[in-house]
């Protein structure tokens, strides 16, 4: 990064390899763009009911619904009912909640249903970190559809460290149980999936011939890891990652989402004059 590439805050804008991969990945031929929303869409904020997408990352995005041959996509860690109240995404915007465990494709499609053996293993699993978090103040609980999340981040950071390693230690070894470490969060599922496997299936059902992704957590490299071959794979700040471009910041983000959507607003109408 060089010191052009700093905007008047001092944080990192969109350097030339990346403007160059988005105007590349705008003439596909059908577009998939799967965005995380939290630290990527939305500035990370200290209650997740308040976060909202930046309005210019909202603006883009809901123009690159509308243009043909151009599908959108949030994959988020979030419930599905609680990613559609903070992200008021567009109609046709497609989504994957839970990590992968729900999908939305659209109108009348399955939501997610759990069998006896995971609906007992959940209920479990939910006393199992209930009695942790008894003990551990400023940690709380988040029921999902298909898990239950211990939050952290209220926490002192001893307080916080005990209780993650309380949880795994009583639950890594259940079968049937799946861990990911977030951002001080621990998420179980009684399912398993993830957001490489919500990018797959993106990808699969949209018919697309490349896709763009960006994500700012540990679960996203779930997703930059399936990225293929002229696709374009995005880490949202400074944490190690395998993607092959980086921004600092959401804001960055509006930004990239702002030029794909020139780029790609022009190789579709270049193309389909009739659109
Ligand atoms: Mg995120």
């Amino acid at each position: 990064m060089t010191p052009e590439n700093r905007t008047g805050n001092g944080k990192l804008a969109l350097t030339p390899e990346l403007r160059e991969a988005v105007r590349a990945i705008a003439r596909t031929e059908h577009l998939l763009v799967a965005m995380d929303f939290d630290g990527t869409m939305a500035p990370i904020v200290g209650h997740a009911d308040d976060a909202r997408p930046l309005p210019r990352a909202a603006t883009a995005f809901a123009g690159l619904a509308v243009l043909p041959r151009t599908t959108t996509a949030l994959i988020s860690g979030r419930a599905l009912a609680s990613l559609r109240k903070v992200a008021s995404p567009p109609v046709d915007t497609l989504l994957i909640g839970s990590h992968g465990a729900e999908a939305w494709l659209g109108p009348g499609s399955a939501g997610l249903t759990l069998d006896g053996t995971q609906k007992a293993l959940l209920t479990e699993v939910r006393s199992i970190l209930a009695d942790i978090v008894a003990e551990a103040p400023g940690t709380m609980l988040e029921d999902k559809p298909a898990g239950v999340v211990l939050h952290t981040r209220q926490a002192a950071d001893d307080v916080a460290e005990d209780a993650v390693a309380a949880a795994r230690s009583l639950l890594e070894d259940r079968k049937g149980v799946f861990l990911k470490d977030g951002k001080r969060v621990l998420e179980t599922s009684v399912v398993n999936a993830s957001k490489g496997e919500g990018v797959d299936f993106l990808r699969q059902v949209s018919g697309a011939s490349a896709v763009l992704f960006a994500g700012d957590d540990t679960t996203d490299e779930d997703a930059l890891a399936r990225l293929k071959p002229g696709d374009v794979g995005v880490k949202v700040g400074l944490d190690f990652t395998q993607a092959q471009y980086r921004v600092e910041a959401p804001v960055h983000v509006a930004e990239l989402l702002e030029v794909l959507l020139r780029e790609r607003s022009l190789a579709v109408v270049m193309e389909d004059p009739q659109d």
